[in-house]
């Protein structure tokens, strides 16, 4: 089962290709890191598959899914509910508490507030968090931010959980963390993408590595997870 099908993905900006032509498919339970150099287009590739932006050319299916023929308020509803995204500087709203920010994540797809609140208070248990569920997002600590984002990018347990630099604004203590925390995600079976330039999350989180170079695919290697 395919949960990502990317083919012969472009994508210009005016005069620059920032993609050239990408195919790339991931299976369900994948962990798959794209590695590359700054500007090969490991951003534009994520923001294809998030539905952020479209291509200039090619098919991008995901969970069975052209999301090429999604209208807008369609594509609205794809990037809130099959898939979740965890981003280096963790996007948490600062004015909710970790709590609210994880439930806001299913209130915005219809599930009643104490619906939301119910799973999102479990997310932050299984995470190891519950503790710091009232607390603002600028008193918890970085490691502590980026378990509620992905918590709250769990919320509606999408079929592909993204990560563009989970661990590149944390220190090494609270990267290891993360690391060991998407690691036992995808061991339960969450599929995962990773954008990073982090050698040691790549080795230690994926079991394939795409490597990028000039918006193409350079090469692709089989991993063995490091412990
Ligand atoms: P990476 O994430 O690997 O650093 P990007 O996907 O951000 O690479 O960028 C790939 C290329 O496309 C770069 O040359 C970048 O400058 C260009 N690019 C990316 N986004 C835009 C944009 N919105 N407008 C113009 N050029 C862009
Ligand atoms: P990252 O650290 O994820 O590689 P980037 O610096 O590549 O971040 O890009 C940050 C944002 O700016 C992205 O949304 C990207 O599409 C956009 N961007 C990158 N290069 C350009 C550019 N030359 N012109 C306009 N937007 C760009």
């Amino acid at each position: 089962e395919l949960v990502v099908q990317l083919d012969g993905i472009r994508k210009e900006y005016g005069e620059t290709t920032a993609l050239g032509g990408v195919s790339l498919e991931i299976r369900a339970g994948e962990a798959v890191a794209v590695m590359g150099p700054s500007g090969c287009g490991k951003s534009t590739l994520l923001s294809m598959i998030a539905g952020l932006d479209r291509p200039t050319a090619g098919t991008v299916r995901v969970a069975g899914q052209d999301i090429g023929r999604l209208g807008e308020r369609e594509l609205a509803l794809y990037r809130r509910s099959r898939i979740g995204m965890v981003f280096q500087f963790f996007n948490l709203i600062d004015d909710l508490c970790a709590l609210d920010n994880v439930a806001l994540a299913a209130q915005l797809t219809g599930t009643p507030a104490r619906q939301a609140r119910r799973r999102a208070l479990e997310l932050l248990d299984e995470l190891g968090i519950a503790d710091r569920r009232n607390a603002w997002p600028a008193t918890l600590s970085g490691g502590e931010r980026q378990r509620v984002a992905v918590a709250r990018a769990l919320m509606n347990r999408p079929a592909l959980l993204l990560a563009d630099e989970p661990t590149g604004a944390l220190d090494s203590a609270a990267g290891e963390q993360v690391m060991d925390l998407l690691l036992d995600l995808n061991q339960i079976g969450q599929t995962l993408l990773l954008v990073t330039h982090d050698e040691r999350l790549a080795h230690r989180c994926a079991s394939r590595l795409v490597s990028l170079a000039d918006g193409r695919v350079a090469g692709e290697q089989t991993l063995e997870r490091l412990g």
